[in-house]
């Protein structure tokens, strides 16, 4: 087993009110009339101005329900948010009334969704959306309002911005649907911008699009971003640092550099090796085996035990720490340090 430090609470590892965003040892559990999920155990990532923090994971790790919680929007029931805390500039977002959370959401944090056709409204053309913000929480006029739209429609460059305004969602192909969402957004000047999947509905050169737009306008505008993905492949050239998330919890928390020169979590080790390579010819993509587990029945010990090849006795009996490895990079794994002696290998 590793040397590494354990770290005794991931919470307490930053001074209260030190981060732009933060959240801070979350649990929240779905509960169903088959039983209860738990679908967030523990996680604790923080967010500073300015900077891109990835958020990767499959479909069911927690990654979206956290950034769900983040904005106020989980439906409850089913969801409820068993205890942690979420700091907005200090503030603990949970203990927050309706109104307060309302102001904070659109205005300091916005999210843009997966899927822009289903979050756009058919019936009303792009520019009247983009503008509502502007009129129902700013006040302005409706000349203002298309102004603004127009200058937002040409910062996420959708061409001829003057011209499509008043189109309908389903004259723009899905890119720019996409374009309009992150307009939408934009709207009222967000610190903080978080990308649920952004990309994974568009095909691969759209994707490298919107990316590079995403990457354009966190330097315009300074703001701080959570991109949330399952692709590895996509945050490379985006995210400052990566939490890597599995049935709930940060597995592996890095930034992107080391996290790519050698990952320190077998989990985060099997993701990097099913990215195929252009510099390897004939390679072989490794896959992880088996699924991600039922969350009404996470296996004892580390979640990951049945699917990892590092798996040893104490792994199905043991939940492991956090364990920091330097730098702040810390992994959820008892042989962390012998994955990462590997994976530099
Ligand atoms: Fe694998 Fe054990 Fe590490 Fe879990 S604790 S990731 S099962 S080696």
């Amino acid at each position: 087993m590793t040397d590494a430090v354990i770290q005794p609470t991931p919470a307490s590892a930053t001074p209260e009110g030190g981060h732009l965003l933060e959240v801070r040892d979350l649990h929240v559990e779905f509960r169903t009339h088959e039983g209860v999920a738990k679908v967030i155990n523990g996680v604790s990532y923080h967010l500073d101005a300015g900077e891109t923090l990835a958020v990767l994971g499959e479909s069911g790790s927690g990654k979206s329900v956290t950034a769900q919680a983040i904005m106020g929007i989980l439906d409850s029931p089913p969801a409820h948010i068993r205890s942690g805390q979420i700091l907005y500039q200090g503030r603990d977002l949970l203990t927050q009334s309706e109104e307060q959370r309302r102001q904070v959401r659109g205005k300091e944090i916005a999210m843009i969704f997966q899927d822009a056709l289903s979050a756009l409204n058919p019936v009303f053309p792009v520019g009247w959306q983009i503008g509502e913000t502007l009129r129902t929480r700013e006040g302005m006029s409706r000349a203002d309002a298309r102004r603004r739209a127009i200058e937002l429609m040409d910062l996420v460059k959708i061409p001829a911005a003057e011209r499509r305004i008043g189109d309908y969602p389903h004259q723009f192909s899905g890119g720019m649907r996409q374009r309009v969402m992150i307009a939408m957004a934009l709207a009222l000047n967000p610190k903080v911008l978080i990308a649920d999947e952004p990309t994974t509905a568009l095909d691969v050169t759209v994707q490298a699009q919107i990316m590079d737009l995403l990457a354009d306008l966190r330097q315009e505008l300074g703001m701080a971003m959570i991109l949330i993905t399952h692709d590895l492949g996509v945050v490379a050239g985006v995210a400052d640092r990566i939490a890597v998330m599995y049935a709930g919890r940060i597995v592996e928390h890095a930034d992107v550099r080391s996290l790519y020169r050698a990952p320190a979590h077998p989990y985060t080790k099997g993701l990097l090796e099913s990215i195929p390579r252009l510099d390897v010819k004939g390679q072989e993509l490794a896959t992880i085996k088996g699924l991600p587990p039922n969350l009404m029945r996470i296996p004892s010990g580390c979640p990951f035990h049945p699917r990892c090849p590092y798996v040893q006795q104490v792994c199905v009996d043991v939940v492991p720490h956090s364990l920091v490895l330097g730098d702040g990079r810390t992994s959820e794994c008892h042989f962390a340090q012998e994955v990462l002696d590997d994976s530099a290998r």
